[in-house]
């Protein structure tokens, strides 16, 4: 009952030739249902690449990658860009807000995206941005906002779609350490309630601390 399984995953950029770099080798990975992991790597260590393969954007030269019970290793691009679209949610450390937009409509277009009704996606866009404190900041733009609101807008994002899996790379690594606390508390909170799998990338090892395991490269 893995939502998703890493298994014996091997990648080397640039196989075959004198540039050759080995990344990561036979590496098993499961994550349970409702698990939240922590991914703590020196860097370098393969963090980002080990994030790309599990978020279905780049592929491993050896091993599988096991979304829900579906191996989507050799599916098709066509197949991967759907998964990724309608099971994973991904935060990064900046948080990639399109500045036209508000944040309402931020956390609404991913959901029309995929085919929700309008009213249905204003509806939860609400309750998610609700559920983080910001019904205030609904109509406010990314430029309007603080680092820390910024940053509960991506989460809601990520959400937008009720994916089984967040896939996160230093959540708040770009907030002061105050608000960093105050911002992962609420996305666990979240995480929690929703019953969400997430992998969450940090050097913060007071945070990975607050996670179910840590998973350790390099
Ligand atoms: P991290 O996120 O842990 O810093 P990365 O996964 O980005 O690590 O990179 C791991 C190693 O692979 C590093 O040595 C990096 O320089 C190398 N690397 C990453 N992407 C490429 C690429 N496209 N081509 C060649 N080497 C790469
Ligand atoms: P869309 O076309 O609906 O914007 P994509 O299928 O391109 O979505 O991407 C789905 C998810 O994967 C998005 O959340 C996006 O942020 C993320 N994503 C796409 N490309 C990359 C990339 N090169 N690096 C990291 N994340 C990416």
């Amino acid at each position: 009952n893995d939502v998703l399984r890493l298994q014996g995953i091997g990648k080397t950029y640039n196989p075959g030739t004198p540039a050759a770099v080995p990344v990561l080798s036979d590496l098993d990975l499961s994550i349970g249902r409702g698990e939240v992991v922590a991914l703590v790597a020196p860097s370098g260590a393969g963090k980002s690449t080990l994030l790309h393969i599990a978020g279905l954007l780049d592929t491993p030269d050896e091993g599988q990658v096991v979304l829900q019970g579906r191996d989507l290793t050799g599916a098709s691009d066509r197949l991967r860009t759907q998964a990724r679209r309608r099971e994973l949610g991904f935060v990064y450390q900046f948080h990639h807000l399109l500045p036209e937009f508000s944040a309402l409509e931020n956390v609404v277009l991913p959901q029309l995206a995929n085919g929700t009704p309008a009213g249905a996606a204003r509806t939860r866009a609400r309750s998610l941005l609700a559920r983080v404190g910001l019904t205030e900041r609904e109509a406010h733009r990314p430029a309007a906002m603080s680092g820390g609101e910024q940053q509960r807008v991506a989460f809601c994002r990520a959400l937008a779609n009720a994916p089984a899996l967040m896939l996160a790379d230093e959540p708040t690594g770009n907030l002061d350490p105050g608000t960093a606390d105050q911002v992962f508390d609420l996305l666990m909170n979240v995480v929690r309630e929703t019953g969400l799998s997430a992998l969450i990338a940090t050097h913060n090892m007071e945070l990975a601390g607050r996670m179910d395991r840590v998973v350790r490269l390099g």
